[in-house]
Order: C-alpha cells, then sequence, then structure tokens
C-alpha cells in the first residue's frame, strides 16, 4: 500500500536506528568502542552511531561463522530447512517493508518510490528465489566404464565474505547473502560505511527467521580497515565484492596476499545507449532514455550515461529528452512527489560537479541541469550535448546525474564509440531492424545488452561485467550460486561383477 509523505515522515519520526555490529547472534560495539556518523544526505541529520569494526571484529565474526559452519548446523542441514528459514527471511521483510523502506531511505538520500519498490518487491524476491533453489540444485554423474562411478557434487564454499557500495545498499545485501546462505555458507557482511542501517536490521530479521548464530555476521566499518580486513583474512573461502573498479582490484591483491580465496567482483560502468536511424523517437523510447540515465540520480552502475544518437535523430531526441528531463522533480526523498533525491554525500557531490564543469571546459553544450539551491547535496539532472568521445564526461564513470549525448553518423560508427571504453557492465540499442539488433547484441562487449528498452534483467538472469566491470563472477539467477560453491569430484572405484 503506498503511503502518503506525511505518513512516512511519521514512520520516520518514530525509528530509532541501531548501529551496532551484528557477530554471532548478538549486537555489539566494536571490540575498541570505536563508533562513527551516519548522516541523512538531504538534511545533514546525524541518523546514528555506528559501530566501527576493524581486524579484530572481522576476525570474531569469521571465527563465529567458521565454527556454525563447521559444526553443519546450517552448512549441512536438510536444504528444506534452509529454504524454509528464507522463506520466513523473505517473508518478515514483506512485513516490514515501511519501516525498511524509510530507514533505506533516509540512510541514502533515495525516494521513497525507489526504496518501496526495492525493499517491497527485489528483496524478498531474492530471498524468495534462492530459497526455492536450496533444495533443487543438484549435482552430476560422469560417464564412466564399468569400474567405477564418478559424482561431481557442489559443496558450500565456507564462510563468504561481503563487501557492499551505497547505492543500493539492502539489494545489494541480499544479491550476496541470500544465494551465500541458500547454499549453505556462512557470511561475513560489510554494508557500505554511508549506509549500514538496513543490513544491520536484517541480520535482526534473519535471526527472528530462524537463521542460526554466526551463519549471518554484519560488520560496519570502513573500507581501508573493515573492508581491507575482510579482503585478507586467511579464514574466508570467498569474497563478493560491489564497488568501483578501484577497489576491486584491491580485492584481487589481497587474495594474492592472503589465502588466494575466490574474489567475484561487479564493478563500474560507462554504459552506452544507442539510438539508430530507423527507430522511432516515441514516449516509450524517451522514457527509457531518461530513467537509464536519471534513476536513483544516476548513482546507478549500469546508467546509459553514453547516449549514441544517429544524426538526423538528435534535435528531435535532444529536445524530449530535456522536456521530460525538467519534468522530474527533485526534493525531500520521503515525498512519493519525489523522483530523484540527493547525492550520497558532500564529498560526492562535489565530485560531480567538478566532473560537470570539466565537460564544460573541454567545451560540451550543457543545456540543463548543475548545481541545486536545495540545503543538503542535491544535484540537478543535467544533460549536454556534442559530447565528443574523447571528453572525460564521456570516458569516466561520474556517478551522478550527468549525461552525455553524442551524434552519431553511422551504426557502425555507434558500435565503434560504445565499444571503446574500458568498462562492459551494460548497454541498450534501438533499432526496428531485427538483424542489426542482432549483430549489436553480440558485439558489444558487456554483461547485458538490453535491445528496444533500458532493463538490467531480474533475479533470474544474470547480472555482471566485461572487462574491468567485473570478474567472471555474476550476480543473481543460478549462475551467483558459482560463487558460494566448490566442486567435488567422487570417484567410486567398483568391483566387476559385484552387482
Ligand atoms: P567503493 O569501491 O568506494 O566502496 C565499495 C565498498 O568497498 C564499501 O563497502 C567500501 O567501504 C569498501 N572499500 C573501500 N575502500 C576499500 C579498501 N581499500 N579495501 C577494502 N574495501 C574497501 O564504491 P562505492 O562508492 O560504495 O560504490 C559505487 C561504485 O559501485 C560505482 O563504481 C558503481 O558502479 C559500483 N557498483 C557496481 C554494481 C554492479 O553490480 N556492477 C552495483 C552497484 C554499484
Amino acid at each position: 500500500m503506498t503511503l502518503s509523505h506525511a505518513e512516512f515522515q511519521a514512520i520516520a519520526s518514530k525509528l530509532t536506528p541501531n548501529g551496532r555490529a551484528f557477530i554471532d547472534g548478538t549486537f555489539c560495539d566494536a571490540a575498541d568502542g570505536g563508533k562513527f556518523e551516519t548522516t541523512n544526505p538531504a538534511t545533514g541529520q546525524v541518523l546514528a552511531e555506528v559501530a566501527h569494526c576493524k581486524a579484530a571484529d572481522i576476525d570474531r565474526a569469521v571465527v563465529a561463522a567458521r565454527r556454525v559452519f563447521d559444526a553443519g548446523t546450517w552448512s549441512r542441514a536438510e536444504p528444506e530447512e534452509r529454504k524454509q528459514v528464507l522463506l520466513k527471511v523473505a517473508q518478515l521483510i514483506r512485513e516490514h517493508v515501511h519501516e525498511l523502506a524509510v530507514l533505506e531511505s533516509l540512510d541514502t538520500g533515495k525516494t521513497i518510490n525507489d526504496c518501496m519498490a526495492e525493499i517491497g518487491g527485489e528483496v524478498p524476491k531474492f530471498f524468495q528465489w534462492y530459497a526455492e533453489l536450496a533444495d533443487k540444485t543438484f549435482g552430476k554423474i560422469a560417464p564412466t566404464g564399468p569400474r567405477a562411478m564418478a559424482l561431481i557434487t557442489r559443496e558450500p564454499a565456507g564462510v563468504a565474505g561481503a563487501v557492499l557500495p551505497w547505492n543500493f545498499p539492502l539489494v545489494m545485501a541480499a544479491w550476496k547473502i541470500a544465494p551465500a546462505l541458500a547454499v549453505g555458507c556462512s557470511a561475513v557482511v560489510k554494508p557500505a560505511e554511508q549506509t549500514p542501517l538496513t543490513a544491520i536490521r536484517l541480520a535482526e530479521l534473519m535471526q527472528q527467521a530462524g537463521v542460526p548464530d554466526g551463519v549471518i555476521n554484519i560488520v560496519p566499518g570502513f573500507g581501508e580497515t573493515a573492508g581491507a580486513a575482510i579482503g585478507l583474512h586467511n579464514d574466508i573461502d570467498t569474497v563478493s565484492f560491489t564497488g568501483s573498479t578501484e577497489v576491486g582490484r584491491m580485492f584481487m591483491r589481497y587474495s594474492g596476499d592472503s589465502n588466494l580465496k575466490g574474489v567475484g567482483l561487479e564493478m563500474g560502468g560507462k554504459s552506452p545507449f544507442i539510438v539508430l536511424a530507423d527507430a522511432a523517437i516515441d514516449d516509450e523510447l524517451i522514457e527509457h532514455a531518461a530513467m537509464s540515465a536519471f534513476w536513483n540520480g544516476g548513482q546507478n552502475c549500469s546508467a546509459n550515461m553514453r547516449q549514441l544518437i544517429a544524426a538526423p535523430l538528435v534535435e528531435e531526441f535532444t529536445a524530449r529528452m530535456v522536456e521530460r528531463v525538467r519534468s522530474f522533480t527533485l526534493g525531500d526523498p520521503l515525498d512519493p512527489a519525489t523522483d530523484i533525491g540527493s547525492m550520497i554525500t558532500k564529498d560526492h557531490k562535489e565530485t560531480v560537479l567538478s566532473y560537470i564543469q570539466s565537460g564544460v571546459d573541454e567545451g560540451a553544450d550543457k543545456i540543463m541541469g548543475g548545481n541545486s539551491e536545495l540545503p543538503g547535496y542535491f544535484i540537478e539532472p543535467t544533460v549536454f550535448r556534442n559530447v565528443s568521445p574523447g571528453m572525460r564526461i564521456a570516458r569516466e564513470e561520474i556517478f551522478g546525474p550527468v549525461l552525455g549525448i553524442m551524434p552519431v553518423a553511422t551504426p557502425e560508427e555507434a558500435l565503434a564509440i560504445a565499444r571503446d571504453t574500458d568498462y562492459g557492465l551494460h548497454a541498450t540499442v534501438f533499432t526496428r531492424d531485427i538483424d542489426r539488433a542482432i549483430d549489436f547484441a553480440r558485439s558489444l562487449p558487456c554483461g547485458t545488452v538490453s535491445v528496444n528498452g533500458f532493463s538490467e534483467g531480474d533475479i533470474k538472469t544474470p547480472f555482471g561485467g566485461y572487462k574491468q566491470s567485473g570478474s567472471m563472477a555474476r550476480d543473481n539467477g543460478t549462475e551467483a550460486l558459482e560463487q558460494y560453491l566448490q566442486t567435488k569430484t567422487i570417484w567410486i572405484q567398483t568391483r566387476p561383477g559385484s552387482g
């Protein structure tokens, strides 16, 4: 049920967010008593003091996770039992959707509509989907001669680390926790320092659902301390990271410098949105173009921020985009009438503004947007035209509401520009020519290609990046399970004639 602005504000006024770590089934402070504040970026208001976990706390969480993993309480439980508990987690999230959505909106500056959609829709669906897979994931039997039987079995990897970004806090937590726990791993999860509150609340609901102590541990803290301690821990078997490419590289190094743990990386992007000359510039296309860029204020890894438009269409496209983007309302994230909330921090706002300035300095034509007069860290959606492929705003991930429109003369030019990037997360192409669509889908080196609509896919389809947007790992789909499973061969020698 959709609530009014006043009703969401009333929920917010009653919240008393918990900022303590959750280790071995107990809420606790950091071992050294350290704390940091988490604030509402739309107002600057402090929401909670949060446990500042460091290596000693990570170690405590890993010891608990290992103990319960080795005991088999969860890792060797009947798969149906894990399924029932994770289904209960999904149910509890749905029952607490308003509280969780308000908490998420306050901690991130995201709009309440997006938070409701994520926490009422996607997040419980992830738990439900992986719960349902818990008792439907089979091994294989290899063909052998009569003297052997060879079983190829899948076993949980052990203790899984997860290090999360701030742009979709609870969605990202669910992407990692649901498949890890479905297959029997224990988890040590570090939410982003900017947005720890919903993951901490989730731990409480998971305990209520029956997840045994030690199976889920939430350790808030900073990257250089808590994040690095997870990457470097010798008793974590696999780590799944979502965040920037720069930090993703560190996780590869951490693994090499410690126990060679498995590393799954989901990182940044600079994704193209391509409109070929035969496409119709209608309301639907404009809606996809606008949402692909400005959904979540552009703080989205798959944001389509390079819009490559066939030259004969570029004027009409630009005029209609500007009209659509002007209709977005910036403001209080708790107001359901708001379309775009706040940037996550003051520093991030300054970074985004410096990119806008670089676009102006490099000669792109800024036709709308820029700084906002609102208090908090708001930036108006910004559109540049006449962007050329070499400009910084065309090459680097800005992670804010800054769109560049580029005219392209031919489909070949569009493809060449789209491919010319270190990233490979996502691409969209609009065309009515099925052969072109298939050709583009096959030729674009990225993990998801979306044709005649912007979409990241859904829970059933794997999500991840080519090139420097990802490792070979994928989140979502049955592919996500690979991050949390080991393959074991059991070769059984048989005696001839014994049967
Ligand atoms: P970030 O890399 O700065 O931080 C991500 C996480 O890593 C945080 O928990 C942070 O504390 C931790 N971290 C930071 N420095 C660390 C270090 N030295 N050692 C260990 N851990 C460290 O990224 P962010 O700013 O939180 O998120 C934005 C980035 O995430 C963007 O690049 C975006 O594209 C990417 N992202 C990717 C996906 C995807 O699925 N591919 C999804 C969402 C976000």
